[in-house]
């Protein structure tokens, strides 16, 4: 789709990804029942309803406590920007563009009204995964944080064995945290599993390691972080897709990545607040194709969270609109004028090219 710029000349949409714009491939066709095309909403816009909100975690996660996030609201409801910390602008404006997508456009037309989630269980010890897997009823698959700095193969093997008294379905995320030589061994002593995410850092480790293992291998931060997404299946370095409404640049850049990838694909969120989970759900609940529980139940490690919580009940989210509530955990004043800042760079990049 086209996107009006505000100087009213027509600009390309910035929901798409790099890769398509090169193919020259609309990523954003509307179907007819869609709402029109939004204007691109100018920066000060988005600051006028925006709130900065700092999350309590229950359990550290990716080496946070505490999760930040910009939330702001349009015609079509609520939308998050929420890249972490360290990523560039570069890298940080596709989280804007999805959250404009998210606020002027809403969802996609779905053809699903229920999501099936797994559980998360972070690098925790072993004695404590039932707790964590208690939160989420009904859910049949877990997927286990491995390769944690600091920890050992045993560590990861008793957490493993732990969660498997539980569920049958076990997957795990290594982050890109083993060379290959770690990865095939750590896999090997884990044993059968659902697949192994992200088992080391570059698209080419994912090739050798599928070879030479028979556990299939799921690419996260191969798809999200690279220039070109398709490259691993180009390599065939990857059994499965695991995709995120935010560092794609929106629900529909998502769905048609989805639709290009000849693997597989799991929808999953980015340590999202539930202004973020609903554009997850939203995604998720438009793909054609969902053979596999998606990571959308990590509302559940925050202790509170914008609005309430996505509930998981018989193991599957529903599809919402998320209105936050009143009472919100509110940044400082330094951390909101640093996200505000954050946003008006990325917008200013967003609207550039
Ligand atoms: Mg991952």
């Amino acid at each position: 789709m086209v996107f009006s710029s505000p100087t009213g000349r027509n600009r390309q949409s910035p929901f798409g990804t790099s890769d398509d714009r090169k193919k020259q491939v609309p990523t954003f066709r509307l179907k007819p029942k869609d709402p029109p095309p939004p204007r691109m909403p100018s920066a000060d816009e988005l600051l006028e309803t925006a709130k900065v909100v700092a999350l309590p975690m229950r359990t550290r996660f990716r080496g946070v406590t505490v999760r930040e996030a910009l939330i702001f609201s349009g015609p079509a409801g609520w939308g998050e920007f929420a890249p972490f910390a360290e990523y560039d602008d570069a890298e940080a404006k596709t989280w804007l563009a999805a959250g404009i997508e998210a606020a002027y456009l809403g969802p996609p037309a779905p053809v699903r009204d229920q999501v099936p989630v797994n559980a998360t269980v972070p690098a925790v010890a072993a004695e404590d995964v039932a707790a964590l897997i208690a939160r989420y009823p009904g859910v049949d698959t877990v997927k286990v944080k491995v390769a944690e700095p600091g920890q050992s193969l045993d560590d990861d093997v008793q957490r493993v064995a732990a969660v498997r008294e539980h569920v049958g379905n076990v997957r795990i995320d290594a982050n890109g945290g083993w060379t290959v030589d770690q990865a095939i061994e750590a896999i090997a002593a884990i044993g059968d599993l659902e697949y192994a995410e992200q088992p080391c850092r570059t698209v080419e480790e994912l090739a050798e390691v599928r070879k030479a293992v028979r556990v299939p291998i799921a690419a996260d931060e191969s798809i999200r972080r690279a220039g070109d997404p398709m490259r691993v299946a180009a390599l065939g370095a990857a059994d499965i897709g695991v995709l995120k409404v935010a560092p794609l640049g929106g629900m529909r850049a998502l769905v048609a990545l989805a639709a290009k990838l000849p693997m597989d694909v799991v929808v999953s969120s980015a340590l999202d607040t539930a202004v973020g989970m609903s554009a997850g759900i939203g995604a998720a609940a438009a793909l054609p194709g969902l053979h596999r529980a998606c990571g959308l139940g990590t509302g559940e490690l925050f202790a509170k969270d914008v609005a309430s919580s996505f509930r998981i009940e018989h193991g599957v989210v529903r599809p919402r609109r998320v209105e936050p509530g009143i009472d919100l955990p509110l940044a400082s004043d330094e951390r909101t004028a640093w996200w505000h800042d954050r946003l008006r760079r990325c917008h200013e990049l967003l609207i550039r090219r």
